[in-house]
Parts: structure tokens; C-alpha cells; sequence
């Protein structure tokens, strides 16, 4: 499928970019330019917003946006703002700004300072270039109408990369206008990803999970607690490294996901967790809430014991969870806690663990 037709957290984005321009309330109209073979996915990803009619494409980008030029001739606009369907982040103010400066320049494309040093090469680096003055060119691109016209039909056959270029061939002036590194183009799987946990974080909605579990004492000389090795004169039994603390966590990450337990990922029948390190599990109910496209608001767990004497060891321990969930440390909150020699932990007879997670969700 076109990456503008995928969802992005359930939407697609073409109709999430869309959207933003319809409901603008400076902009009078919006076509798409679309390829006549995707013209059902474009009616599904488009109803109800009130679209002008789409445009068919051409061969290649340039040839597109032609297209989509000489489509608005009947009406003239002033003004025309050309946009990638795949840069859904896009804000109504930065399309504001754009308008706006075509008081006083032919056309205004939001940009964004380059910030990184650059380096030309192949396999090794031959030279590094000068940022100064470097801009990395997004969309909108926003034109006087009847300029950008020309200069398109001017510059038609070439194969230019974005229309400042063909008003730049054209002689217009084209004003710089600073935008935001938010204004994502989604081009990879990877981008895909960051968008779909930048929605969840935007959305501030939150799922949440608990989990709780116990392993038993048995012969040893350390317990394992949030992937920390601490010295014991007991051991816990378990069928992995029985790190009681990962195990509760790894249930509450299942839990606020709505995706079962951890004996269901992970059954203690599969040879394969015998003596598993349970950063492991940890690792695979990370990569869970990644494919759900939610990310970690925060982590709360609290280890119950009586002995070992915890404290010592929480620093190491938060750090391993944050390093394990790529969460701050100020997100996570790590806790111990005695029964006051009651029940079962207050007899030494093992170890509890509880923990909360909170998911932000799109
Ligand atoms: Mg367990």
C-alpha cells in the first residue's frame, strides 16, 4: 500500500495531513493528487472531509504537482500551498506563517537550520561541508498561484526536487520561513514507528497495567533484582534467572497492553527460558509496546523482602531499568519494602514484587 494511505495510530495518514489544511481557516480548498490505480483507497482515507475533486498524477513528482496546478485555473486562487501527503505533523500556525509571508515574497517554504556537521564521502569522509546557511527544505511550499503556475509550465521535462527549486529556476523570490523538526516526513518503517509514538505522546491518554509476582528461596549465594546480581545467603528458584522484580514488570507492560501474561510469552515448559536472563522478557514486551505504536509514560515498581537490605543496591538497580525500558530514571520509580516480619516475605521465605506501567496511547 502507498505509505500515505497507511494507518497512523489507526488513521490514515493522508487523511490525518488533510485535515489540518481543511479545518484551516485560511485555506478556501484542497485536492489531492493521486494515482488513478489508488483512487479506492483515497476514497476510504478521504470521506467526509469535503476534498475538491483529486487530480491525477503524472510520472513524476514534478509532473504531479503540474497537474495539480493546472487543476485549480478555473479558480485562480491567490494563493496555493503544495504539501506532502506524508507529513502529517504539520501545524495550522506554520501553515499560517507560509501565507503570510507572500505579502512580501513570491513564494515561502518552511525549512528547518541544519544543524548536524556534514561530511561528504563514501565509505570514508573526503571533506566535511560548511552547515553555514544550510536549510533542509520541508513542506509547505507556498506560492503566489499564477507565478508558481508559469514557472512549473517553464520548468516542465525537468526532474526538480521540490517546487522552490522550480521557482528558484524561474527567478521568484522564495523566503525561508523556520519550521520544526516535528514536521516529520514518514518515509521509513522507522519513521513510521516515531510518528506513531509521537501521536500516543501528543494524545496524553494512558493505559495502564499491573503486575505482581513471587519466586521462593532456595539454596544460593545472590538473587537476581531488576538484572542486578546482589549477594545472599539464599538464592531465588525459578525456572529463568527468577528475577521477581522483571517478571511482575513484564506482566504490568502486558497488562497495560491488553496482551496477556508472561507465562503465555514466555511458558516455563519451553526449554528455551530455562535460565533465560529475564532482560530478555523485558526486551520482547518492549518491542510489544513498539509494534502497538505507545510508548512509556511510567514505570512504578516496589520489591517486597525482607532480606537482602535493598537499599544499597536501588541506584544500580534504577539504572538498569532505565537503560532495559529507554526511560529516564525519573520515570521510574523503584521501591523497597518489608512485611514487618509478617507473612511469608517476613519469614524469609522469598521474595514479591509489584509494578504499575503506564502506556501513552494515541
Ligand atoms: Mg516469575
Amino acid at each position: 500500500m502507498p505509505k500515505q494511505f497507511l494507518p497512523l495510530a489507526g488513521e490514515p495518514m493522508l487523511r490525518r495531513t488533510t485535515k489540518i489544511f481543511v479545518t484551516h481557516p485560511e485555506i478556501d480548498g484542497v485536492a489531492v493528487v493521486i494515482h488513478p490505480d489508488d483512487r479506492a483507497l483515497y476514497d476510504g482515507a478521504t470521506q467526509g472531509l469535503g476534498l475538491l475533486d483529486p487530480i491525477a498524477g503524472g510520472a513524476k513528482r514534478q509532473d504531479s504537482v503540474l497537474n495539480g496546478l493546472e487543476a485549480l485555473k478555473e479558480s485562480a486562487p491567490d494563493h496555493v500551498l503544495i504539501h506532502d501527503a506524508a507529513r502529517p505533523f504539520i501545524i495550522p500556525r506554520d501553515v499560517s506563517a507560509c501565507i503570510a509571508a507572500l505579502v512580501e515574497r513570491d513564494g515561502a517554504i518552511l525549512a528547518v537550520p541544519v544543524r548536524d556537521t556534514l561530511k561528504r564521502g563514501k565509505q570514508c569522509i573526503t571533506d566535511t561541508v560548511s552547515r553555514d546557511g544550510l536549510w533542509r527544505a520541508q513542506t509547505p511550499q507556498a506560492f503566489r498561484y499564477l507565478a508558481i503556475l508559469a514557472a512549473h509550465r517553464a520548468a516542465a521535462g525537468e526532474a526538480l526536487t521540490d517546487d522552490a527549486a522550480v521557482a528558484e529556476k524561474a527567478g521568484l523570490s522564495v523566503a525561508l520561513v523556520p519550521g520544526k523538526e516535528n514536521n516529520l516526513k514518514v518515509t521509513t518503517a522507522e519513521d513510521v514507528a516515531l510518528a506513531e509514538r509521537m501521536l500516543a505522546l501528543a494524545s496524553g491518554k494512558t493505559r495502564v497495567g499491573s503486575g505482581f509476582d513471587v519466586h521462593r528461596f532456595t539454596e544460593g549465594d545472590h538473587v537476581i533484582l531488576c538484572g542486578v546480581s546482589i549477594p545472599h545467603d539464599r538464592a531465588l528458584a525459578g525456572h529463568s534467572d527468577a528475577d521477581v522484580a522483571l517478571h511482575a514488570l513484564v506482566d504490568a507492560i502486558l497488562g497495560a497492553l491488553g496482551a496477556g501474561d508472561i507465562g503465555e510469552h514466555f511458558p516455563p515448559s519451553d526449554a528455551r527460558w530455562h535460565g533465560a536472563e529475564s532482560r530478555v522478557f523485558v526486551e520482547r514486551a518492549c518491542q510489544l509496546v513498539r509494534d502497538a505504536g505507545t510508548c512509556f509514560a511510567n514505570v512504578d515498581l516496589t520489591v517486597i523482602c525482607e532480606r537482602p537490605n535493598l537499599g544499597p543496591h536501588k541506584p544500580a538497580m534504577s539504572e538498569r531499568l532505565a537503560e532495559l525500558l529507554d526511560l529516564p530514571v525519573g520515570r521510574i520509580g523503584l521501591k523497597a519494602t518489608t512485611t514487618e516480619g509478617l507473612g511469608f516475605t517476613g519469614r524469609g521465605e522469598g521474595i514479591a514484587a509489584q509494578a504499575v506501567v503506564s502506556l501513552f496511547v494515541a
